[in-house]
């Protein structure tokens, strides 16, 4: 029986593994964490993260031959295949503060890798690292290896949080990333692809060198949100003339070259990846001595800031100018729907944009526990644009101005505007319209 253990548990680990054990029986899947709380969560009836199936897949192969813990080096160290799902945030602090990223997570997986290891093993990149992440990952391995041969492959996820896990029954593709130029290199690339042949049709898994893979997963990231900024800039146009934005999205993405898809205005994206994997390739650009290439992609998330201060402006501007002491009502807390997570939403800057107007929140997100709200909105910003400046409410204020209710129609009860964040998510969209017809019908505070 092939042996995986995957280093990481979270929303790309747990899911992505779940959907292996699934979809191949004759494969052991051990998914290990330092977190215990993770892990308990992952052995419970409430797993620690929501995505529509995940729980029927999770229960329908726990314990047969998918298995969650916290014993990382016993499971790495029989392991055929280890894919290392770790997170890689942007470094906060030190060379390339705000911008690098943090491979503090994926450097102490490596050393323990190399450490416990008695047998060969193919070590795959699931999380997005920077392009040539693998040299310094090989060094590692074979430095400590004491003669075991390794090869390092890269096979980036491409799920979307939301639909996880149809996206990981169905992928648009796989890629597989390796050392193409060397027979172990060629071996490993045809273990990992027969693997996902389990499922995944042939001419949908992809295989290229090691600095393609890796480089694919931003620029991917990079594309989708540039199409979300390219429809934001142009909505402030259309405000500023009277175009209307949806109807100029719907006749640009009717052109096929172009497509539909993603051409949305919205208050802007957010999420734990698009951020932070921009900010990654905007850092690789000027360390390759390519600023201008590097101040193009900066400018997608200059504009996904400035949408999100836009629409606090015009909110408070649209209720005479401020809303010191004015309820709110916020439907949809995580940055998306169909998700609880809250990494990055634009609904933390939206109502920090509030709160620092002395605004009163009342949040509904079923998704989303209150403690999380609470610690997002208090946790000081860190300012990717002005290294050392950060925007901070403190936690007492928070406390004090948000209110977190447990059903959407408290959330919009006398409030004197409602923002429509992911209502979407919570399946009670088309009977909250109707009531909020009629609150618009007869608007006791809507001003
Ligand atoms: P996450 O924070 O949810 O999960 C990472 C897990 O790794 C955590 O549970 C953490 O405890 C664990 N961990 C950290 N260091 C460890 C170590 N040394 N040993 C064992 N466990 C360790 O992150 P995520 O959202 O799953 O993202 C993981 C990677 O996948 C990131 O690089 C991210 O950019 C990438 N990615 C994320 C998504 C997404 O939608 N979330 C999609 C595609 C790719």
């Amino acid at each position: 029986m092939v042996k995986i253990c995957c280093i990481g548990a979270g929303y790309v680990g747990g899911p992505t593994m779940a959907v292996i054990a699934f979809k191949c029986p004759s494969i052991e899947v051990a998914v290990v964490d330092i977190s215990v709380p993770r892990i308990t969560a992952w052995n419970s009836d409430k797993l620690p993260i929501y995505e529509p199936g995940l729980d029927e897949v999770v229960k329908k192969c726990r314990g047969k031959n998918l298995f969650f813990c916290n014993e990382l080096e016993k499971h790495v160290a029989v392991a055929d295949i280890v894919f290392v799902s770790v997170n890689t945030p942007t470094k906060s602090s030190g060379l390339g503060a705000g911008k690098a990223a943090d491979l503090t997570y994926w450097e102490s997986a490596a050393r323990m890798i190399a450490d416990v290891s008695k047998s060969s093993k193919i070590v795959v990149e699931k999380s997005t690292v920077p392009v040539k992440t693998a040299e310094a990952i090989e060094k590692i391995l074979t430095h400590n290896s004491k003669g075991i041969e390794f090869q390092v492959l890269s096979n980036p996820e491409f799920l979307a949080e939301g639909t996880a896990i149809t996206d990981l029954v169905n992928p648009d593709r796989v890629l597989i990333g390796g050392r193409e130029e060397t027979p172990g290199g060629l071996k490993a690339i045809q273990t990992l692809k027969d693997v996902y042949a389990h499922w995944v049709p042939q001419e949908r898994i992809i295989c290229t060198n090691l600095w393609s893979a890796e480089l694919s997963k931003l620029a991917a990231n990079a594309f989708l949100a540039q199409r979300i900024s390219s429809v934001n800039s142009i909505s402030a146009l259309c405000e500023a003339t009277g175009a209307n934005v949806y109807q100029v999205s719907s006749a640009v993405g009717k052109d096929s070259r172009i497509g539909s898809k993603f051409l949305d205005a919205s208050v802007g994206f957010g999420g734990s990846c698009f951020q932070k994997d921009i900010l990654n390739l905007v850092y690789i650009c000027e360390c390759n001595g390519l600023p201008e290439v590097a101040n193009y992609w900066k400018q997608v998330i200059k504009i996904n800031d400035y949408q999100k201060s836009r629409f606090v402006s015009r909110l408070v501007s649209s209720m005479f100018n401020t809303v010191s002491g004015k309820k709110i009502g916020i439907l949809g807390f995580s940055f998306k729907k169909d998700t609880g997570d809250t990494r990055e939403t634009p609904a933390t800057d939206v109502c920090r944009g509030l709160l620092s107007d002395k605004a009163q929140l009342i949040i509904y997100d079923p998704q989303v526990p209150e403690a999380q709200m609470i610690k997002d909105l208090s946790t000081p910003k860190f300012d990717w644009d002005q290294p050392g400046s950060t925007i901070h409410i403190a936690e007492d204020v928070v406390k004090q101005s948000v209110k977190v209710v447990h059903d959407a129609y408290e959330a919009t009860k006398d409030a004197h505007a409602i923002w429509l964040g992911d209502l979407v998510v919570m399946g009670t969209k088309r009977a909250f319209e109707e009531d909020l017809q009629e609150f618009i019908k007869h608007p006791k505070h809507l001003d």
